[in-house]
């Protein structure tokens, strides 16, 4: 992990505090689970932390409302599953604490539309959506930042893709700041060791409305089958052709979920052709699947109690509330409205 500048606030025992969150668009995958929920689960001693189901922004793209309860519930109970233990952290789905869509409106009128029309995923996203692009999708961003400086958080852990957004909320942070008085922290990114996954067509980053991932449901025989078709280094046609590890995403993976040993071992001997891309992949799926079944186990487990899963929502919530309430008081405040 690697963190730079200011950590912004702290918690009564000075651990910087923390925020993140992850839409419920699809079923989170491998790239969500490396770039993001390992990183947050590792963080949960040394930060005070908040991670958020962002389903408002879910409703940026298309999608079906009779799908959002379930995919949110679902969302929820893999991130408690892939480690985020809500006895060490505060768990909450992003509309049980509406006080974001006010603050996002306050930071509407700090925000320039210039910065908005540069943002990269707003242009990929839009292009895919052609004639279906609503002012929400190019408005992501704001609520995104609101999410953060509601929390006052100074650290965002996140995937490179995000970069761009951070460096947005931070510019609203700097203005709201210049504007009505110091109140909010310029939130900083933090990225883990893989900050970016590409899909298995190795062409764009794995992302769950691209169907190009491993999901963290996918049983060993998925991750086989996915794997064995992925794509590697293209200059590796024959078995014994030499290849370059680090610009193949197989061994992004290894790097990801081997241990040191079958890394070095998938790194020399795809440069010496001793070994083929099947050979490394075998490995790389046996390795995956071996940490991904306690998280499935846990997840089926949770699942299972559904009643459970949302008195922990419910308890996420209450704890958010409360600061969400105070900073917004805050701001009420200083920008003159009572
Ligand atoms: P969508 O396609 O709907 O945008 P997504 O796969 O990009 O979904 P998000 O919910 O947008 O997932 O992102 C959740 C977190 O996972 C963010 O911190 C994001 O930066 C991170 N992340 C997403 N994709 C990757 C990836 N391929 N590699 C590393 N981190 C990723
Ligand atoms: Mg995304």
């Amino acid at each position: 992990m690697s963190a730079s500048g200011s950590v912004g606030q702290r918690d009564a025992e000075g651990k910087p505090t923390v925020f993140s969150g992850i839409q419920p668009t699809g079923i989170v995958h491998v790239g969500n689970y490396v770039g993001a929920i390992r990183n947050w689960a590792s963080m949960l001693d040394d930060y005070d932390c908040t991670f958020c189901v962002v389903d408002l922004h879910a409703m940026t793209v298309p999608y079906d409302a009779g799908d959002m309860q379930s995919r949110v519930f679902e969302t929820f109970a893999m991130n408690v599953a892939g480690g985020l233990d809500p006895d060490r952290c505060r768990l909450f789905v992003q509309s049980h604490v509406p006080e974001v869509t006010e603050l996002c409106w306050i930071l509407f009128s700090c925000t320039a539309m210039g910065d908005l029309s540069r943002m990269t995923q707003f242009k990929e996203k839009s292009e895919k959506l052609k004639g279906q692009i609503n002012a929400g999708l190019f408005a992501y961003p704001v609520l995104m930042a609101a999410d953060i400086l509601l929390y006052r958080a100074g650290v965002v852990p996140v995937g490179d893709d995000q970069t761009q957004h951070l460096e947005f909320a931070r510019e609203v942070a700097r203005r709201f700041n210049t504007r009505f008085g110091d109140t909010f922290p310029e939130p900083e990114p933090l990225f883990s060791d893989v900050p970016r996954l590409m899909g298995l067509d190795n062409k764009a980053k794995m992302s769950k409305t691209l169907n190009n991932y491993i999901s963290l449901l996918d049983e060993p025989e998925e991750i086989w089958a996915k794997l064995s078709t992925a794509a590697t280094d293209p200059a590796r046609i024959r078995r014994g052709d030499p290849g370059t590890p680090e610009i193949c995403n197989i061994f992004t993976m290894h790097q990801a979920f081997s241990p040191a040993e079958d890394t070095e071992w998938a790194a020399n001997g795809c440069r010496t052709a001793d070994i083929g891309c099947l050979d490394c992949k075998r490995r790389l799926a046996d390795s995956m699947a071996a940490e991904l079944a306690p998280i499935l186990e846990k997840y089926r487990g949770l699942i299972s109690r559904p009643d459970h899963v949302r008195h922990l929502m419910d308890e996420g919530a209450a704890a958010c509330r409360g600061i969400a309430q105070k900073t917004l008081e805050e701001v009420r405040q200083r920008i003159g409205v009572r």
